[in-house]
Formats: structure tokens, C-alpha cells, sequence
């Protein structure tokens, strides 16, 4: 990264501080100007009253695209909408990045309590497993209470049969009841394949009591061992363990018509608010695929109406930032990450300066539920930037959190390689009935949580980008993959 520190200045500031990098961030509290203070406030102001297009491109993404899957006809539409809606807000710059992956396509799916009675079962196949036989799968099942029971199960008990991983995700506000239930999702159909398993069935990852299924994707095992896999809704895995402990053997039949088919090419959308006096840039990342049910209005319309609608307020502001804006929409983020990654290795790419123009990187990618706190990842000058960042945030209603606790989807990739990182950490507690499901509509998106999105955003955006502090891109250790 360039130094933008004038020479005399940046001496007095080794001299001084040259003792621990904790010393130097207690005793060098990096100031914002009077001015950049007052456009932090008009930012807020004017985000918090609505003046910006957050809502209003939700509401066009989502109805006039809808349900956009990786590689469908809908998400190349999607890509359009996005190019031409950054086009018509004036950025200075916009451009498209191909991103290529197997193509996973979901047709019909079924599943019916067979014995006892005969009972619909709510069902949707997990992202990224193969289907059934057309004429589907009966078999009993066998119950795990979790992913950990599944893992040291004996084969013999499991062979033959659909096994069935029945933990429950706990309700958070930080979200993180997700990932702690999510590997039964992940890894549940290769160990059940290991295991002889002719089927998983696995409760819903989700926190709502409707008769509504979550999918979302498996993890591609490198044994390439798979059984077709499939979540049902929370009441449907209650009645399925009242079944079971009443010693009734349930026996579930499982259509499934859904399976990988070719190879399909997406992009990654780019627009830029140019830096006045440095190539280096904040971005903001969101992504723009959704799963095929609901129309991806918490997941994640809203986080691409929050970083577009961020962005363009800087747009408007009567001059640029000392450094760049670059809002990124990533593609196929919903099946591993394929935008996110491939943007990484097209960075590292142009090394040495890819990566270390990269300022700051931040994501919305949680729903639409207002932020309470800040977190994220930077050098310990970086995070004394922030603490005098935060007071401008704080009118939000947002707390100073913790450093060295990243957080993000598609920046994920980038945050590993060592890119400074901030976590707008929003309130989740709702965000998982939705999340995956046919429920994940526009009218469960509050515009007034929306516009505090959009606030935090810019005002961030603004006071990190027209400074002249590193957050720490290019001095972070490279995390270890997992
Ligand atoms: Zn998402």
C-alpha cells in the first residue's frame, strides 16, 4: 500500500510510538477532521430519512428478477439488472468478471410418512447432493440426535436405512446457533454415505416453526461419497422423533429430482467510486445469487440495497473520497462461494498491488435486521482508527466490539489472505426463520432497519476512505484455511 503520510510527520510518529503496536494504538488516536465529522452526520441524516435507493432496488431486484440460483436464467438477469442500475446511479466505473462452476439444478421433490399412516412431509433437497431414483427412496430411518452421534455411529446400525440428524438451531442475536447446527447439513450426507446410509434426512437449519424446509448447500466431499440428502421443516422433525421414541419406526419415501447438470459461467458485478488521490479502496460486497425458494429478499437482496445504496450516497457527496469505493456483488456465493474466490485469485493475480489496494473489506450479508456493533480485523493502528470511527457510529445505536473477530461471506477468501477487515454485526435473531426458505420475501425487510443499514455503511465508508490511515492490508497474518 502507498504511504500517503507526509515524511516529517511519519518520522515524529516512529519516533514517538515505537514502542508495542497495543502502546502505539493507546497513545496515537488518529483525528477526523471537523469536516469529514459534519458529512459523517449529513450521512446519517440522510440515510436514516430514506434519501437513498436502498429500498426501492430490493424491491426491483426482487420482483423484477425474483429467485435468482447460481447459473439460472434468473441470476444472468440479475447480472444485467445490476450493471444497468449502477450505470444509471453514475459510478465512475462499472465492470463484470466471469465466474464459472458446476451447474446444481433442483426440479420436483417429494417426501411422504409412509408407516405409520400416510402423511406429507415438507422436504427440499440439500444444495449440491444428487437425487433419487424416480421412483424414489423408501426406507426407515434411524435416528441421530446429532451430527457427532451420525460420526461414531456403527455402520450396521445405519446401513440400508435414511439416517435422520434431529439438532435443533438455537435462536441468537449474533447468529452464531448457525454455525454451531450447520454440519449436520454440511458433512451429514458424505459420513451417511460412509456409513451405508441410502439417504440423510436432517432437521431444517432454522429457527421458525413453520411447516417450511431450509435448504442450503452440502460440502463436496473429496471421496466424492454423497447419499441424496434433503431437510425437512422443524414440526415435521418433531413429529418424525415422537415417532421414533414412541418406537414406531417411521418409514419416509423420498422423491428427489435435482442433481448437478454442466458446467454454467456467472459474474461478479464491480462499480467504483474513484479516489481522488489513491488507486487504494474500501469494498463493500454483497451477493447477488439466492437460492431458488422465497425471492432472496433477506438473502441477500438486502445486503446488495445496503452496500449499493451506501455507495451511491458517497457518489453524491459534491467530491470523491481520498480513496476508492468499490461496491462488489459476488456470484454464486449460495453453493461455495464461487464469486468470493474467484475475485481473490484475480486479485492475488495482480500482485503485488491487488490485494494491498484492498483498504478495508467489509460485507452485508445477514439479512436486513439493524447493526449493534462493530467488530472486525485490522492492525492495531487500524483499530485505533476505528474506536475514533465508532463515535460517529454510535448515534446508530451501534457498539465498539472486538478486533481480531472478522466476519463476512465472499470476503471471506480476501480476510484470509490477510486483507484489513471491519464486521457491521447485525441482529440476527429473526434472520433464521427466513433464511433458505420460501418465506425469504421483501415484505419481511423493515425499511427503517434497512436505512440504519445504509447509515453505517456510508458513514464508515466515507470516514475510512477519505482518511489516510492503513487498516493493516498487507502487515495481517494469512488466517488458516478450514
Ligand atoms: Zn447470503
Amino acid at each position: 500500500m502507498k504511504n500517503l503520510w507526509p515524511m516529517p510527520l511519519l518520522c515524529l510518529v516512529l519516533l514517538l510510538f515505537a514502542g508495542s503496536a497495543a502502546a502505539q494504538a493507546e497513545l496515537f488516536k488518529p483525528k477526523i477532521s471537523a469536516a469529514d465529522a459534519a458529512i459523517a452526520k449529513q450521512l446519517r441524516q440522510q440515510a436514516l430519512a430514506g434519501e437513498h435507493s436502498g429500498y426501492k432496488l430490493v424491491s426491483s431486484l426482487t420482483t423484477e428478477v425474483g429467485a435468482r440460483p447460481g447459473g439460472s436464467p434468473a441470476d444472468a438477469k440479475a447480472v444485467q439488472w445490476a450493471v444497468a442500475k449502477f450505470r444509471m446511479m453514475g459510478f465512475d466505473k462499472v465492470w463484470i468478471e466471469p465466474v464459472s462452476f458446476p451447474y446444481w439444478r433442483r426440479g420436483a421433490e417429494s417426501a411422504r410418512l409412509i408407516s405409520p399412516g400416510n402423511q406429507h412431509i415438507a422436504v427440499t433437497s440439500l444444495g449440491g447432493a444428487p437425487g433419487t431414483p424416480a421412483e424414489g427412496i423408501t426406507a426407515q430411518l434411524v435416528h441421530f440426535p446429532t451430527f457427532a452421534d451420525l460420526e461414531k455411529a456403527d455402520p450396521a446400525r445405519v446401513r440400508g436405512k435414511i439416517a435422520f440428524i434431529s439438532n435443533r438451531m438455537q435462536r441468537t442475536r449474533d447468529g452464531s446457533g448457525y454455525g454451531q447446527a450447520v454440519i449436520a447439513r454440511s458433512q451429514g450426507p458424505n459420513i451417511a454415505a460412509q456409513k451405508g446410509a441410502v439417504a440423510l434426512v436432517i432437521r431444517s437449519i432454522g429457527t421458525d416453526n413453520d411447516r417450511l424446509p431450509h435448504t442450503g448447500a452440502i460440502r463436496q466431499p473429496e471421496d466424492g461419497m454423497l447419499v441424496p440428502a434433503a431437510a425437512v421443516s422443524n414440526p415435521d422433525a418433531d413429529q418424525l422423533v415422537r415417532l421414533i421414541e414412541r418406537g414406531m419406526h417411521p418409514q419416509l419415501e423420498l422423491k428427489l429430482d435435482v442433481g448437478f447438470d454442466g458446467e454454467a459461467t456467472s459474474h461478479n458485478v464491480f462499480a467504483e467510486v474513484t479516489g481522488k488521490q489513491s488507486s487504494d479502496f474500501l469494498l463493500m460486497g454483497a451477493h447477488l445469487d439466492s437460492w431458488d425458494m422465497g425471492t432472496g429478499a433477506v438473502d441477500d437482496g438486502a445486503g446488495v440495497g445496503i452496500v449499493m445504496a451506501a455507495a451511491e450516497l458517497i457518489l453524491k457527496q459534491p467530491q470523491r473520497p481520498n480513496r476508492g469505493i468499490r461496491v462488489g456483488l459476488f456470484a454464486h456465493e449460495e453453493q461455495g462461494l464461487y464469486g468470493g474466490r474467484e475475485y481473490l485469485a484475480n486479485q492475488q493475480a495482480l500482485m503485488p498491488s491487488g490485494l494491498l489496494q484492498h483498504l478495508l473489506v467489509v460485507e452485508s450479508d445477514l439479512g436486513a435486521g439493524s447493526i449493534y456493533k462493530i467488530d472486525g480485523r485490522t492492525s492495531q493502528l487500524g483499530w485505533a482508527m476505528i474506536h475514533s470511527i465508532h463515535r460517529h457510529l454510535a448515534p446508530l445505536g451501534i457498539e465498539l466490539g472486538e478486533n481480531d473477530k472478522p466476519g463476512g461471506s465472499d470476503i471471506f477468501p480476501l480476510i484470509q489472505a490477510g486483507a484489513a477487515n471491519i464486521a457491521l454485526r447485525q441482529d440476527a435473531t429473526e434472520y433464521f426463520d427466513l433464511h433458505h426458505t420460501d418465506n425469504d420475501t421483501l415484505d419481511k425487510i423493515d425499511p427503517e432497519a434497512l436505512n440504519q443499514n445504509v447509515a453505517a455503511y456510508a458513514v464508515l465508508g466515507w470516514l475510512a476512505a477519505n482518511h489516510t490511515i492503513s487498516f493493516g492490508t498487507g502487515e495481517l497474518e494469512p488466517l488458516p484455511s478450514n
